[in-house]
This record gives structure tokens, sequence and C-alpha cells, in this order.
């Protein structure tokens, strides 16, 4: 019998997160972004639930390669564009458009040889201070690229820092509006943050949007709202099942490093899941979970293999009795992974992202 854990992605999520994104900027088209794996969840396993999308936005060349290979014949857009010369025949090849942060990019384009022109994202450097042209050298850059006869389009972008905290996007924002006044071609600076909060203003969605987490049913913006506030579904869900049950006495500690000391009797249940599952060892006592669909919380240090839970909440519970360590449990309860990744000290981006490759992952179509 395989191990007694599963990951479950659900397509129906991911079609409902897609159908918010949507509602949130009403007009624009959607990138889903779909980088490091569709944020863990396996693009082959994402793609159901996100072909909704009007293009995929990702990192890696061999991710677009499987992105064509679903038979996607959309728009593909690699978000730090190439990374040598030679990456610019894939692009022929695939038909990817590409960002241009800086210029060497543009040399190689301007070196490349190609029957179709391709689409680019020029990226200016708004304040991030990560990728992207300075405010003083996006203009020059924008009629370089624009005059070469390897480029068709050149669309403008940028990424905002802060959408997700109180310092906001204003910053960011007046410095894009002010580099780009004038400049023909299509505009995207939105990531989910910033989708949610400022899709409603028709300026900033602009003409695509770039949502990642949301897409999969995370908050971008946790603590400061819920996923159930945006109105998310997680797409991904990881349960396992209790092996064992202990009854513990006053005085009694669970695990390595004995960092949890029972205050009194108490039964425990011991979980197969661990922090090679990709469960963050960070996560100490406390940490919510569900055991059968009832909230309950882990004890002690999260091993290896397993971790251990409360079970307080829930006297019923027995060996096989189902844990849910984040998404939606058989019963239908909900955990938010942003909860779990909230007592970790990380962000659910994390978390998604660093499910182990040991765990074996499920499709829920419905
Ligand atoms: C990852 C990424 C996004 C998506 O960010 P989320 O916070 O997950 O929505 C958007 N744009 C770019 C350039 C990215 O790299």
């Amino acid at each position: 019998m395989p191990r007694p854990i599963q990951a479950t992605i659900h397509s129906a999520a991911l079609r409902h997160n897609l159908a918010r994104l949507r509602a949130a900027a009403p007009g624009a088209r959607v990138w889903a972004i779909v980088k490091a794996n569709a944020y863990g969840h396996g693009i082959e396993r994402a793609y159901e639930g996100l072909r909704g999308a009007d293009g995929f936005g990702l990192i890696d060349l061999a991710e677009a390669e499987r992105v064509r290979a679903l038979g996607w014949r959309g728009p593909i857009l690699l978000l730090e564009g190439v990374f040598e010369p030679r990456d610019l025949e894939l692009c022929s090849r695939l038909n990817l458009w590409h960002t241009v942060h800086c210029d060497a990019q543009i040399d190689w384009l301007a070196m490349h040889k190609t029957h179709a022109p391709h689409r680019v994202f020029l990226k200016l450097n708004s304040g991030m201070n990560r990728l992207g042209f300075a405010p003083e050298r996006f203009r020059a850059a924008h009629a370089r690229l624009s005059a070469l006869p390897q480029v068709e389009e050149v669309a403008l972008m940028t990424h905002f820092a802060d959408a997700d905290d109180a310092k906001d996007i204003s910053a960011q924002w007046a410095v894009f509006e002010r580099v780009t006044e004038g400049l023909p071609g299509e505009r995207s600076v939105c990531n989910s943050a910033a989708t949610l909060r400022h899709g409603h203003e028709g300026a900033v969605r602009a003409d695509w949007v770039r949502p990642g987490i949301a897409a999969y049913g995370g908050s971008p913006d946790h603590p400061l709202h819920s996923a159930e506030h945006w109105g998310l579904q997680p797409a991904m869900s990881l349960n396992a099942k209790l092996l064992a049950v202990q009854q513990l006495e006053a005085g009694d500690t669970v695990g390595y490093g004995s960092t949890f000391t029972a205050p009194g009797p108490m039964r425990i249940g011991v979980v197969a899941c661990g922090y090679a599952d990709g469960y963050p060892r960070h996560a100490g006592t406390g940490t919510p979970v569900l055991v059968d669909g009832v909230r309950s919380r882990t004890l002690g240090r999260v091993s290896m293999d397993m971790l251990a839970v409360d079970l307080g909440p829930v006297p019923q519970a027995a060996p096989g009795s189902e844990v849910t360590l984040w998404g939606r449990s058989s019963h239908g309860a909900i955990l938010p992974i942003d909860e779990v990744a909230q007592a970790a000290g990380t962000i659910g981006y994390e978390l998604m992202c660093a499910l182990a490759p040991r765990v074996p992952v499920g499709v829920d179509p419905a």
C-alpha cells in the first residue's frame, strides 16, 4: 500500500479563480502565470483548469515547450526574456513572446535571423530594482527595439514591489505613467494583488493582467485579506492519514527535541506527512490542521516523514482518519494554505512550490 498522503489539484477551483480575476479586471486579458511548474501544481495538471486564460506567463523555456506540447497555440510570455542568444531560436520556433529588460537582450535580437518578427514586452524598472530599464533609459530602449526588423510589436510592462501591502502601487504607478506617456503599445502591470485591489481602475488593469498566486487560490495579501475575502478557492489540497494514536499523560513530550509537553492527559495523532513532503519544518506547535474536517493544531517539531496533531477536538479520530494539511478536506472543510504558511513564517507561494516530488498528485476534474 502506498504511504497515505496525497495532493489533489482542483480544476474547478482554477476555473473559478480565473473567473474571479476576470471579474476583478473587466475587459483585461489574463496571463495565467505558470512559472515554477505552475506554482508547484504541475503545468500538465493545472492546464485543464487554466486553459481559459488568454495566455501563459512563465520563465523556463522548457516550461514553454511543455505548454506547447499540451496543444496550447495562444500567447506564451517569457517573463524574464531569454537568457542567451540561441534561446531566440526557440522563441521563433515556438512563437513565444518575450520580455526585454536589458541592452544585451536587444543586441541579441538585432543579430537574430527570423522570418516572423517577435512580440516583446519592454520592462521598466519603476522602483523594484530587480529587472528592467531605468526610467531615464526606457525611451531610448523603446526606440531602438521598435526600429528592429526582428520586432513586430513592443508592449510595455513593469512589476510592483508593494501591491500586497500598505505602501501599495502609487509611487511605481506614477513612474510607469510618466515614462510611458504617449508611447504606443499594450500595457501590463498587475500581479495578483494589484489585479484584485486595482483591477477596477481601467488604466491600472491596462491590457493584460498577470495573476499567479490568486489563480491557485492563495491570497496575495494575507493576513490583510484572506482567500475567502477575495472569493478564491484552493486549487491544491494536501491530505494524509493518521498512522497512530498515542495517549499522553501530564509531562509526556512529543517528537524530536521534546518541544511540546502535555499539560495533562491528552490524545495525539501521528500523521503521515513531514518536511520531506514539503510541509514546512518551521511550522511550530499550534499550526492549524483539519482532522476529519475538524480544526485542530500540530504539536512539537515536524519530522522528515511524520508530524503530530492534537486530537482533543476530534475524540472519534483513529488510525486512518483524514488529516488535511492545507486545502480542502473530503468533508468539504477548507484550511487556507496562507494560515499554515503564516504559522511557519512564510507565504503560501513557497509551500505550493515546495510540494515534494515523492507526494503522489491527483487531479480532481470536478
Ligand atoms: C510571478 C510574477 C507574476 C505573478 O505574481 P503573483 O504575485 O503570483 O500574482 C506577475 N508578473 C511577473 C513578472 C512575475 O514574475
